[in-house]
């Protein structure tokens, strides 16, 4: 049984019972064919000598019939009977006596028709009979010619005999061709295997060897190193991601220490240490939203965060959004406005698309000059909803603007961190919209500045 688990093992096997079957089938047809055949010319045989007896009968005056053997001197040989149609046997040249096969009756027989069939006497003696009726100068009589079946049933048998013989061979030959066969088919997965297994975490570069890429193995093969393009990739993103992440929390770290060892050097005023402790508790405040940020991702990346959807009032829910992170709009004198039709519905997870909103409106509040004014519009297109923000700040270059998705990316870094920023909030935004299976768009205003747009189905 362990050997079926081999696939190898499991095609040969197979093989050699599909290719037994096929032989059999073929041999029986063979055989069945072989024998109509010998069947065949024994009739012929017989009718033909049914024929030539046809045309030598005679009727004597007293009833009886006469042929000339000369005429036909094979008919010596062969076997026959003749039967008037009363059922009286006028002639035989049987070496068995008559009785031993079944009487003639005159009516078994249309006029002129003759028939075939076979006979079995006891002692496994196999005749083939044919049974004709002749009218002769106005008598009708019935022939009967008999041969033996025994040659036709000697060559059937010897015909078997040699099929059975060359069975056994023939399958020893196909199941080792079978094998062979499976083992060469077999081989390149074998190699990739092998290949395989010396891929690791260090030679993730490497790929399988594709001998045809248009057969199923070398399909296999292809489409296995396409997997390892996208581990690969996903590996590449997770080392970039990881030192980007201990590059960002080891700036504010950096900045908590060298602040805290100037503040050690001298003796102060309270009001120093006082500022000290202040942008001690900022860089803090930014450590805690940077990792915040981060074991969102991580649980997002997990499948950790469940989505829940259920119908949102829009308008109330960006009222109450907007009305949040207004204070920090108040710090740069902006002006957040709300446009839109109330009462739009749409079904989204409010948690989620709190996020991603807060993160748009928190950059909107970034990046756009003191003063500015910052619009929120609701509204409807065929059976999709949108929520646009428009600010008046730098806009986003177009080449730019499938990368500030990116986690970490940012435009212009040193601006970003000043004020703030991770490099993180747009790749929460994306994903919590996507996680709902929503869009968000990002295009430049007419009058400046950049629109993002979250889209929602309804
Ligand atoms: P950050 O924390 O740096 O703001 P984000 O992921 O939120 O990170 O944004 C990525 C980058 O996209 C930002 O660094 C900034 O360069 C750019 N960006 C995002 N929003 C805006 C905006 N409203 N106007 C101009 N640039 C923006």
């Amino acid at each position: 049984m362990a050997l079926l688990k081999n696939v190898r093992a499991r095609l040969t096997l197979w093989y050699l019972l599909v290719f037994t079957a096929i032989l059999l089938i073929y041999a029986g047809l063979a055989v069945s064919l072989y024998y109509f055949n010998l069947r065949q010319d024994l009739d012929q045989e017989l009718q033909e000598n049914y024929e030539i007896l046809e045309n030598l009968i005679e009727i004597t005056p007293n009833d009886s019939v006469y042929f000339d053997e000369d005429d036909a001197p094979f008919l010596r040989e062969e076997w026959f009977e003749i039967w008037s149609d009363k059922g009286k046997l006028l002639f035989s040249s049987l070496p068995v006596s008559s009785k031993r096969l079944p009487a003639l009756h005159p009516e078994q027989l249309k006029t002129g028709g003759f028939r075939f069939h076979s006979l079995n006497l006891q002692n496994d003696i196999h005749l083939r009979v044919m049974v004709g009726k002749v009218n002769i100068d106005g008598h009708w009589l019935l022939v009967r010619l008999i041969k033996n079946e025994q040659p036709l049933w000697r060559d059937l048998y010897s015909f078997i005999l040699i099929l059975l013989f060359a069975l056994p061979f023939a399958l020893i030959i196909a199941g080792l061709g079978g094998y062979f066969l499976s083992r060469k088919l077999l081989r390149p997965v074998d190699h990739m295997a092998d290949s395989a297994r010396k891929i690791g975490e260090q030679n993730l570069h490497q790929r399988l060897p594709v001998v045809n890429p248009d057969d199923e193995l070398g399909n296999l093969a292809v489409t296995f190193n396409e997997l390892l393009d996208r581990l690969e990739k996903a590996f590449a993103r997770l080392k970039q991601f990881t030192s980007d992440a201990a590059h960002e929390l080891r700036t504010p770290l950096t900045a908590i220490r060298s602040t805290g060892e100037v503040s050690l050097q001298e003796n102060r005023d309270t009001d120093y240490y006082r500022n000290v402790i202040g942008s001690i508790l900022e860089e803090n405040q930014r450590l805690t939203r940077l990792i915040d940020s981060l074991l969102f991702l991580s649980r997002a990346d997990s499948d950790k965060i469940k989505v829940r959807k259920e119908p949102l009032p829009l308008y109330l829910f960006l009222e109450q959004t907007v009305e949040f992170i207004h204070p920090l709009a108040e710090e740069k004198n902006q002006r957040i406005e709300l446009k839109g039709v109330r009462g739009i519905k749409a079904l989204a997870d409010r948690d989620l698309l709190r996020e991603a909103v807060l993160n748009i409106l928190d950059n909107a509040i970034k990046y756009s000059p003191d003063g500015s004014v910052i619009s929120v519009e609701l509204g409807q297109r065929n059976d999709e909803v949108f929520i646009a923000i428009h600010d008046q700040g730098p806009g986003i270059p177009p080449e730019e603007r499938d990368k500030i998705f990116r986690r970490f990316y940012r435009v212009d870094k040193a601006r970003s961190r000043s004020m703030g920023g991770s490099g993180l909030g747009l790749a929460i935004s994306l994903w919590a919209v996507r996680a709902q299976g929503d869009r968000i768009t990002v295009t430049n205003g007419q009058n400046g500045g950049s629109v993002f747009t979250i889209i929602l189905t309804q």
